[in-house]
């Protein structure tokens, strides 16, 4: 492997990428994973590919967001599967947007599968793997002081805002943005900047031209719900979001 860099220590490994120091300073670089995990991580498995595909979907719509105004820690992809990223400080906050019901929304509420939220719903989750990331409350999010008021504003305005772009990007290609999950880090400034991943692994897309509920599905639920042809899925967003997005900028 060639980057423009030299690798560093192995500083964090998630369930579905690991995070590397490189030798400059203010880059770090990202691995995308091919491992699968759902329902926190019961359930695994390892899908050949998954990790490039969502590493360029990811670059992609990160590079899109950028154009459009909004602050990430994205720097650019650094070869399939890796790209380079701005340290930060990750808010211990998972920001979900729903634009129609799906998922644990309707499992706690009664919402039929698949209606529309307008204005789009914003559920803050704690992120805490041992405690199953957890439905905050005002008091309980006051309770924990994750944020300062300012940036609490500044996030949601954010997600909002990247919840309008990416639900008309993807339109754009006949795909329904049903819900993602996003989150935010600090950077040395204390400026929030978006961070992760946007990816099939992070969000619920249907594809609007099947009227079939497992067919028309894009995304994790694929894997979640055992329907086969995860990665194949994750392709099909790839190639729509290609047609439609320049190339994804390098970080040289
Ligand atoms: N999500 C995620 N990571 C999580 C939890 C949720 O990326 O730890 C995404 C999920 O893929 C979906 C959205 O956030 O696009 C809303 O998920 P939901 O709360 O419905 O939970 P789930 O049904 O995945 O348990």
């Amino acid at each position: 492997m060639s980057f423009p860099f030299q690798l560093g220590a192995l500083l964090h490994e998630g369930k579905a990428k690991r995070v590397h120091a490189t030798d400059r300073t203010d880059v770090l670089a990202v691995e995308f994973k091919d491992d699968a995990t759902a329902f926190n991580a019961a359930k695994k498995a390892s899908l050949a590919g998954k990790g490039v595909t969502n590493c360029r979907i990811s670059a992609l719509l990160f590079d899109h967001l950028a154009r459009r105004g909004v602050p990430s820690h994205h720097l650019g992809l650094l070869q399939p599967g890796w790209v380079a990223v701005r340290p930060v400080t990750i808010v211990p906050l998972e920001v979900v947007i729903r634009n129609r019901a799906a998922g644990s929304l309707c499992r706690q509420l009664p919402v039929a599968a698949g209606s529309l939220l307008e204005p789009p719903l914003l559920d803050l989750y704690y992120k805490d793997d041992a405690l199953g990331d957890p439905l905050l409350t005002e008091a309980r999010l006051e309770r924990l002081a994750l944020v300062t008021p300012a940036e609490r504003r500044t996030i949601e305005d954010l997600a909002r805002r990247i919840n309008a772009e990416l639900q008309a990007l993807f339109a754009g290609v006949d795909l329904d943005l049903v819900d993602f999950k996003i989150e935010f880090g600090r950077d040395s400034s204390g400026a929030i900047l978006l961070a992760d991943e946007i990816s099939p692994d992070t969000c619920r897309l249907w594809n609007r031209s099947s009227s079939d509920e497992n067919e028309r599905i894009l995304d994790k639920d694929r894997f979640r719900q055992d329907l086969g042809g995860v990665v194949e899925a994750y392709g099909e967003v790839l190639k729509r979001v290609e047609g439609v997005c320049p190339e994804p900028g390098f970080y040289r």
